[in-house]
């Protein structure tokens, strides 16, 4: 079966790590166009969710990170933990009932008890709660991985352009040098989904959503869990730098533009940063700005639609949702199903 996938970010890549696996005959064709994935802070988690049923697809996901990092060593993905602290109190004692009522791994943490787990850290505060199965990716570097691993052929720098289909049946995609003959087709092009999917009638509104990180030189302190503070989200990449958000809670972020110069994001950001951290003081290494594929009603668009053949996989918290698009898209190409339950609210029919 050949299946052409327009996207080489984390989702593409992870739809087609499963369909090679499951012996599909696969092709990415990735534009080279700024990617999400690059730029994402990273954090794979279901503390972040808008209901039960979307909560219950990131730990489904977080589930089938571990099964991947358990059959593919070495991918940079590490299961940290994370230590949140965004409340103190009640909004705290809110957060760990709503996280129990779901059935997630909370622990309470007191200071004494979260200074063990971080010890570089100044000033935690009385009261965190530990969630342990929550990871960090390096998204960029992750995809890369498994687009090698696959060994599906990659075309890059191109741009398609449409999808072609003939009697409402898929025949490939449309790109300057021709067709790129498929039977399948997913369109997992990020912020550039909804242009490719309007060559056949198939409508996606998407919002707006920048997204600012800040990364620091290297530092000699170790952090060693994803710190959810009342500020934004930090933590520790690889070579030691640290990697923040420019907000508070960055993943329901809902803001349509930057408004603040980069100077005065990274200055904001390490004026609570420095204070937490053991050390010299801490200076700015980059400030990167990163557009999420954030679908208009802030949910995953993930399913089959259009003309025959025709799949989309398109969201926000894609790092964190990578693992599981990647097996149920590939399940539903290969026709083995078993992913209509959990992927019920997520169909792209919502919006034709
Ligand atoms: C600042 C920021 C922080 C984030 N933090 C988190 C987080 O902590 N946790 C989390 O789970 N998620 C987070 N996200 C969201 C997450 O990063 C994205 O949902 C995810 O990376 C999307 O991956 P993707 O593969 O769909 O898209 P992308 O990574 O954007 O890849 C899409 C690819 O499609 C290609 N493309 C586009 N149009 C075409 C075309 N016409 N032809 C060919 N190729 C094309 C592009 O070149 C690009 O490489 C964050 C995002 C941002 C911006």
């Amino acid at each position: 079966m050949k299946v052409a996938i327009v996207g080489g970010g984390i989702i593409g890549a992870s739809i087609a790590f499963q369909l090679s696996r499951s012996g599909a005959q696969v092709t990415v064709i990735d534009a080279g166009q700024p990617a999400a994935s690059a730029t994402s802070f990273g954090w794979v988690n279901a503390s972040f969710y808008a209901d039960r049923a979307h909560h219950e697809l990131r730990v489904a996901s977080m589930k089938a990170y571990q099964q991947l990092i358990q059959d593919v060593p070495d991918l940079p993905v590490n299961t940290c933990g994370a230590l949140w602290w965004e409340s103190q109190g009640e909004g705290l004692r809110e957060m760990q009932a709503s996280l129990g009522d779901l059935g997630y791994s909370v622990e309470y943490l007191t200071r004494a008890q979260s200074h063990v787990l971080e010890p570089d850290i100044k000033g935690l505060p009385a009261e965190v709660l530990r969630f342990p199965s929550e990871s960090a990716a390096e998204a960029g570097a992750l995809a890369d991985d498994l687009l090698a691993l696959s060994g599906a052929r990659i075309i890059r720098g191109m741009v398609v352009q449409g999808i072609a289909a003939t009697h409402d049946f898929v025949r490939g995609v449309e790109t300057s040098v021709g067709l790129i003959e498929a039977g399948h087709v997913v369109i997992a092009a990020g912020t550039g989904t909804p242009d490719v999917l309007a060559s056949v009638g198939v409508k996606l509104p998407m919002v707006t959503r920048p997204g600012v990180l800040v990364t620091t030189k290297p530092i000699k302190a170790k952090i060693r869990s994803v710190l959810v503070t009342p500020h934004g989200e930090v933590r520790q990449l690889p070579d030691g730098r640290l990697l923040a958000s420019a907000v508070a809670n960055h993943q329901g972020d809902d803001a349509s533009s930057v408004t603040e110069t980069p100077d005065e994001i990274a200055v904001r950001v390490l004026g609570w940063l420095n204070p937490m951290i053991d050390g010299d003081p801490l200076e700015w290494d980059a400030v990167a700005v990163g557009y999420r594929p954030m679908p208009e009603d802030g949910l995953p668009v993930i399913g089959e639609v259009g003309p025959k053949g025709l799949h989309v996989a398109v969201m926000h918290s894609g790092v964190t949702l990578a693992a599981i698009t990647g097996e149920a898209v590939s399940a539903e190409i290969m026709e083995q199903g078993g992913y209509d339950g959990l992927l019920a609210p997520y169909r792209p029919q919502r919006f034709q």
